[in-house]
């Protein structure tokens, strides 16, 4: 462990950005890359959903992360039908997923046979046979689960729906599930729209910026460029936050000479060390200073609101004392914050899974809309309301109908598109799948990319999960541990990725991605693919057509131009999708809230909402763990085993801890502690985590996802969005 770092950026971005691609790839094919990332002609990064700039992009328009995203799909390293012949996939279950990532891409579809020790080749029309066999068999649709992971396109995502909708299911569990759900669903019943309102002009305009549950100098680290731009100007960045993160303390642009050379710039003015799902208690206080300092937006409030006295009502009631043991900041602290919102004409809130992931998350998302709202803070240049997506196209996916609870409308325009009856009743999320699949009332799993068993909740409880089923297929591009984990019969369909030339019957196509911004864009692969037997994911969904339903969808894949014209019928907001996506920078979908004041809800209004706070009944022994991501990871994917920003290097097994927390414990930074976590009277274990002493709040611990994933108990999810609580879990550490 070395010492935190103070700054974001800089040299060791650009060092760490060069070895990753080039340490996967040749010089040639690693600048082809790195010149078409995030680039008018080019690809979408494949990592997290942060927008490119409208007009003008600069020669390297990515990040740190998006370079050791672009570096791991253009690695020269494959993993061939030999390697799986070397290695029982018994061997794959033990290896940690950074040594999985690192064999290389997938080449050929692999076949593991009922009570085979390792996977074997299979030609693609006997796997699509195999598909069909089990799919048939199946005594009701709703025993196959479809679920999607936030790289697929928009082109891939609508024909995978309507897949699962002709077969006759709306089980489309989704990594929505796992994340932004909760933001979705708090967003649509106060705002009316599920999604954010500010664009990243607004970034450019606002006065100050609440940073909230977010660490994006790891996770979306191109923000730090926005949030660069903005100090400087003079705005005011709040981050609130239980950890002090370094990308969020100061920022050395890597692009700029003075990011290089100097001192960079410093972001946040003010650090709001909240505990572990305080929230909630410290925006209370929040508003209860600015409604006592008469901050608010009267005029906004009587037009375009309701429940504005009920919400005065509990702010009035509301006892400081419950507030501050309720958020572990005390009153002057809040009032500082409340302060710069007092202050500030235009201010934007935003935030990530820190949010997202509690029994209360979407109650903790509406009381940051009830901050938003008091002063008119939605629907005004300058302002709004910012959840940053994880994964590139997690809303895009989404837009394009991927979820179990369809509305009657989308199903409407999709019947009166194909001329079938979809089916009305809701299917499966995430959490209800791997019920499902446990009880054994799921009996085929079917992935469009992601890594399941380690993005999911409660490990050990999802593997027994998949194994139950008769069969489970993976379409990746990488080996990770959801090959390891399979039903009786198990499938590995190798696709093409982001970053690859995409060619067809008509040419090369193209695809499209929604980003955080709600701006949908074009994306062209460049490189040659990794395997000449690799398809398109939209190719591998018009197959199962064929070998499913019988159902020829070869014009689609040869031109998916005539995807999206479907697409600009069924999905409200892509008229002229054609034209428009090839328009430089692609086009916003409408949004109500923020282009007009208007607010689709069910009274019409934006609406103020009551929540209350959040009770813990920790034990004296107890802890309240949350799970974070390295600077090395995204997602389930590790690229390194360093944590560089914290000080971590070279592991993951880390719990971090209050020194005041491990002293009483009697554990220093040389201890070893097994995680227990504790829910409704069961345990839980996670083996073998080296102590981290680390400037938490106190009685909260963080350790990584997904190691850390095992404590997270599958029933154990958010009000209302059913997300998995990963960042509310009960632990108790004990001595390894
Ligand atoms: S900020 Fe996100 S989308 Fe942009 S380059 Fe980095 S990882 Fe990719």
């Amino acid at each position: 462990m070395t010492e935190p770092k103070e700054f974001a950026g800089g040299i060791p971005a650009v060092v760490s950005s060069l070895q990753h691609v080039f340490g996967e790839t040749s010089l040639l094919k690693g600048l082809q890359a790195l010149s078409a990332l995030n680039q008018h002609g080019g690809f979408d990064c494949p990592s997290c959903a942060w927008p490119d700039p409208d007009g003008h992009r600069s020669i390297a328009e990515f990040c740190e992360n998006g370079a050791k995203a672009v570096g791991e799909e253009a690695t020269e390293k494959r993993v061939t039908p030999e390697f799986f012949a070397q290695h029982p996939i018994a061997e794959l279950a033990r290896q940690e997923e950074f040594w999985l990532g690192k064999q290389g891409r997938l080449t050929h579809p692999m076949w593991k046979p009922a009570g085979a020790t390792h996977y074997e080749p299979i030609g693609w029309d006997a796997a699509f046979d195999l598909v069909a066999t089990h799919l048939k068999a199946l005594a009701s649709p709703d025993e196959a689960l479809f679920y999607t992971s936030g790289r697929t396109s928009n082109e891939a995502a609508f024909l995978y729906q309507l897949f699962a909708r002709r077969f006759g299911t709306n089980n489309l569990p989704d990594c929505s599930n796992m994340c932004h759900e909760s933001s979705g669903l708090a967003l649509t019943q106060t705002l009316g729209i599920g999604k954010g309102t500010v664009t990243l002009g607004d970034f450019e305009l606002a006065d100050a910026i609440f940073v909230v549950g977010q660490n994006p100098g790891t996770n979306h680290p191109r923000m730090l460029t926005a949030l660069q731009k903005a100090a400087k100007r003079g705005c005011k960045i709040v981050s609130i936050n239980p950890l002090p993160e370094t990308g969020l303390k100061r920022f050395k642009h890597p692009q700029e000479v003075a990011g290089v050379l100097g001192a960079g710039t410093a972001l946040e003015c003010l650090h709001v060390p909240v505990r572990i799902n305080g929230d909630v208690a410290f925006f209370k206080g929040v508003l209860k200073a600015m409604r006592e300092a008469g901050a608010l937006d009267a005029a906004f409030i009587a037009d375009h609101t309701d429940g504005f006295e009920a919400l005065a009502q509990d702010l009035d009631a509301a006892r400081w004392e419950d507030l501050t043991d309720g958020c572990g900041v005390d009153e002057a602290l809040i009032r500082e914050a409340a302060q710069i919102a007092i202050d500030a004409e235009r201010v934007i809130a935003t935030w990530a899974m820190g949010l997202t992931q509690h029994q209360n998350a979407v109650a903790t998302i509406r009381e940051v809309v009830n901050f938003l709202l008091i002063k008119g803070q939605v629907g005004k240049p300058g302002a709004g309301a910012c959840p940053v997506r994880g994964h590139s196209n997690e809303q895009g996916d989404r837009t394009m109908g991927i979820t179990e609870r369809p509305s009657p409308a989308f199903l409407d325009r999709l019947e009166a598109e194909y001329g079938f009856p979809p089916p009305r009743t809701h299917g499966l999320d995430t959490v209800g799948a791997i019920q499902a699949m446990h009880a054994g009332s799921a009996r085929v799993f079917f992935a469009l990319g992601g890594n399941f068993l380690s993005a999911a909740p409660d490990t050990a409880h999802t593997a027994e999960a998949l194994s139950r089923c008769d069969l489970t297929v993976q379409v990746s591009t990488k080996l990770n541990g959801s090959h390891a984990v399979t039903g009786r019969q198990a499938l590995i369909l190798p696709c093409l990725s982001r970053t690859e030339l995409d060619l067809q019957a008509t040419g090369a196509q193209l695809v499209s991605t929604e980003n955080s911004m709600g701006i949908v864009q074009a994306s062209q692969g460049k490189l040659t693919p990794a395997s000449e037997h690799l398809k398109s994911e939209i190719a591998i969904v018009a197959a199962l057509a064929r070998s499913v339903l019988n159902e020829d969808w070869s014009p689609l894949v040869s031109d998916y131009d005539r995807i999206r014209e479907a697409i600009s019928r069924v999905v409200p907001g892509h008229d002229d999708y054609n034209r428009r996506l090839r328009q430089q920078g692609g086009f916003y979908l409408p949004n109500p809230p923020r282009d007009s004041r208007t607010f689709p809800t069910t009274t019409g209004k934006a609406r103020f909402t009551v929540n209350a706070l959040p009770h813990h009944d920790l034990a004296p022994d107890q802890l309240l763990l949350m799970t974070i991501r390295s600077h090395d990871q995204f997602n389930t994917t590790i690229y390194g085993l360093d944590d560089r920003y914290r000080g971590i290097k070279g592991e993951r097994r880390v719990v971090f801890l209050n020194a005041d927390d491990a002293r009483e414990r009697g554990l220093t930074e040389a201890s070893r502690v097994d995680l227990v976590g504790h829910f409704k009277g069961q345990e839980r274990l996670a083996p073998g985590f080296r102590v981290v002493i680390f400037p938490l709040p106190r009685r909260c611990a963080a350790a990584y996802f997904p190691e850390a994933n095992a404590l997270v108990p599958v029933d154990s999810y958010a009000e209302g969005s059913r997300t998995p609580t990963s960042k509310s879990i009960v632990v108790t550490l004990r001595q390894a």
